[in-house]
């Protein structure tokens, strides 16, 4: 471990989506201090087109991104952890994360917070959040963070539009999906949900995989993946039946 550093540093939030690239290109656009970049590695919950991004945004900026790990993956709080408190004590793994017991998030928190207190006595974080998204800074309470997409009055679509501009395309995944997260992540829309089995099927069976490891709900509504997996064939067979364009555009479905 190094030693804390005591000046104010400037840290740079990345989580590797459109808002966070445009905001370290804004930053780096305006000459603005930066001392250290951030990335929390998911491991293999981030899309493989993810680590190919993190890659090319360092080499293009010259910045070197730190890759932040969890002492313990994703996959061990999922299937292994023995939980040794509170109702569900003697449960080993905590299953699909979910509104109530977000273990991911926590675990995510824990991992930068203490590499900000192991390193840095005070700092100053940008946050990529855009100009459309006010909101999330006008909850967030720590007077020290900066918001430069925000400062400037860049929109999602705007930070979007920029990182194209600099050739970052994260390999189309913005074509088919709103975030680019964790792409098994069971908190997201059911429309990006489709889009996975019908555009990604190789991540599909992994996520057919994952149940298969786990009695746990992947959804909220009591959803299993199979569940899912048999009403997206359904309904890939109605749409084809009715030969619909625009269903099989909405759906990510290449009609054959
Ligand atoms: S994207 Fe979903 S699975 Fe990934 S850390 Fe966030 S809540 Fe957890």
């Amino acid at each position: 471990m190094r030693s804390v550093e005591n000046d104010l540093k400037h840290i740079v939030s990345f989580s590797g989506g459109k808002d966070s690239t445009a905001m370290l290109l804004l930053l780096l656009e305006q000459n603005k201090p930066i001392d250290e970049v951030v990335f929390f590695d998911a491991g293999s919950w981030d899309f493989p087109e993810m680590r190919h991004h993190i890659d090319k945004v360092e080499k293009y900026t010259g910045v070197k991104i730190t890759r932040l790990q969890a002492q313990k993956s994703f996959d061990y709080w999922m299937f292994e952890h023995l939980v040794e408190n509170g109702k569900n004590k003697g449960r080993v793994g905590y299953g699909f994360p979910g509104v109530k017991l977000r273990w991911c998030t926590r675990e995510k928190i824990r991992t930068i917070n203490n590499y900000m207190s192991n390193n840095y006595k005070t700092i100053s974080t940008y946050i990529g959040y855009a100009f459309d998204e006010q909101w999330r800074a006008n909850k967030n309470k720590d007077k020290s963070n900066i918001y430069p997409l925000i400062e400037s009055e860049i929109s999602e679509n705007q930070a979007l539009a920029m990182c194209y501009n600099y050739g970052f395309t994260w390999d189309g995944l913005y074509e088919h999906f709103r975030r680019v997260s964790c792409w098994c992540c069971p908190l997201q829309q059911i429309s990006e949900l489709r889009k996975l089995y019908n555009l990604y099927p190789d991540l599909w069976k992994k996520l057919e995989d994952m149940q298969k490891r786990t009695n746990s709900y992947f959804r909220m509504d009591g959803k299993r993946v199979e569940d899912l997996t048999k009403r997206f064939e359904a309904e890939k067979l109605q749409i084809s039946l009715f030969n619909n364009d625009e269903a099989y555009t909405q759906c990510g479905i290449m009609k054959t």
